[in-house]
């Protein structure tokens, strides 16, 4: 039996989308580690694909382990259905290669992730669909973007990163509905526990679970959440393109989600603390956290968002060299790519997330040499802030 959705998030978290108990009475959901399900007979086969029989046929149109996971991520984002994937970026992929034809339109947000621009960019225009790129605060370019012939959606993210800048999503979605286009909202920074883009108007939200969702640093995953007509087309898809998520990634993912509340709770508290502390530190230029005024969208986010996450980004009044030492003095910080886990990560964009750019291209995204991603993980302030404060004297005194 599924909960009504007019549970609260934290309920919906432990309990949304699985039954009291699973098979063999497993109050945990089982791993259905399976490639393929065998039908009794051929009788079977025949009263399957007549509609008459709820089962499965083959592991790429379904897994009963992944079903628990995609209910429960539809009841956490109050949406009809969800479609997971082996990862974020081929949720992204899927879905636009699935709502779009040649000559088609999309609108995007400028600071989208680096990969999704890049498929924008570099594939999907090969296909001759085209786009144009608008400012996430600049609703009057997306009105004007929207009105070209054969605008199907636009994509934006809410916060984006590394600035955290934060869309309108209801007056984003409004202009969407009246080009008649789709608002697609990547909330993976955010998470159902801090926006609710679906409650704003957005049609389809869409996660890497990679990041808060699964919370952990231990699975790839992704995915689409929207009303169950345009899900079940792009289930289609799915089955088509290939990007059947794996039964164990399926696992872990439930396993973190039912610590979901619990963590963000802890992420947005430790986010702001260390926010805070980092924005008072001589050596820190500039700080970019949507919790803080000095952020640029701080009264959107304070209207639109119910906490503001573990992410922050600050510009060191430093050179590249003293960023990295900084970087590499930290103890406690692992340095890697992603974010949202509970172990704090710590990076130089330019060093690692756009590694592959030119000097001017770098800077022309702000991926500056003095800029720094922090991932607040689930350790202590009192511990992470002494860590940071010991790599930023090391750093300036070497
Ligand atoms: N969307 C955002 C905002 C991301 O940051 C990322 C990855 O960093 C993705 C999508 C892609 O997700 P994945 O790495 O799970 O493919």
């Amino acid at each position: 039996m599924t909960r009504p959705a007019t549970q609260k998030l934290e309920t919906l978290a432990v309990r949304g989308g699985e039954p009291r108990s699973h098979a063999y009475h497993s109050v945990s959901t089982p791993i259905a580690c399976t490639a393929t399900y065998a039908f009794e007979d051929s009788r079977a086969i025949q009263e399957h694909f007549a509609g008459r029989s709820e089962r499965h046929e083959y592991g790429r149109y379904g897994n009963p382990t992944v079903e628990v996971a995609e209910r429960k991520l539809a009841a956490l984002e109050g949406a009809e259905d969800a479609l997971l994937f082996p990862s974020g970026m081929n949720a992204v992929t899927t879905l636009l290669l699935a709502m779009l034809r040649p000559g088609d339109h999309i609108v995007v947000t400028s600071d989208l992730y680096r990969r999704t621009r890049q498929f924008v960019v570099s594939v999907l225009a090969r296909y001759g669909i085209e786009h144009t790129f608008i400012e996430p605060d600049d609703l009057d370019a997306a009105e004007r973007a929207l009105a070209k012939p054969r605008t199907r959606l636009l994509l934006t993210e809410a916060p984006s990163n590394p600035y955290l800048r934060i869309v309108d999503v209801a007056r984003m979605a409004e202009l969407a509905s009246a080009a008649r286009a789709k608002l697609i909202v990547d909330a993976t920074l955010a998470t159902p526990c801090n926006l609710r883009p679906l409650e704003l108007g957005a049609h389809v939200v869409l996660h890497s679970c990679t990041k808060y969702l699964g919370g952990h640093n231990d699975l790839l995953a992704g995915v689409l959440c929207g009303n169950a007509a345009l899900i079940g087309a792009l289930r289609d898809a799915r089955g088509i393109f290939g990007g059947m998520p794996d039964a164990h990634a399926a696992y872990l993912l439930l396993r973190g989600l039912k610590t979901l509340h619990v963590r963000m709770r802890q992420h947005n508290e430790s986010g702001l603390r260390i926010a805070e502390f980092l924005g008072q530190h001589e050596r820190v230029a500039r700080l970019f956290y949507p919790g803080l005024p000095s952020h640029p969208d701080h009264a959107l986010a304070q209207r639109q968002l119910k906490g503001f996450g573990g992410v922050i980004s600050f510009r060191l009044a430093a050179d590249g060299v003293t960023t990295s030492r900084f970087v590499d003095g930290c103890r406690l910080a692992s340095i890697g790519a992603s974010m949202g886990g509970v172990e704090t990560l710590i990076q130089q964009p330019a060093l690692l997330a756009h590694s592959e750019l030119s000097p001017e291209e770098r800077a022309a995204i702000g991926a500056h040499d003095d800029l720094v991603r922090l991932s607040v993980g689930l350790e202590h302030t009192d511990d992470l802030i002494a860590d940071l404060s010991q790599a930023l004297n090391a750093a300036f005194h070497a």
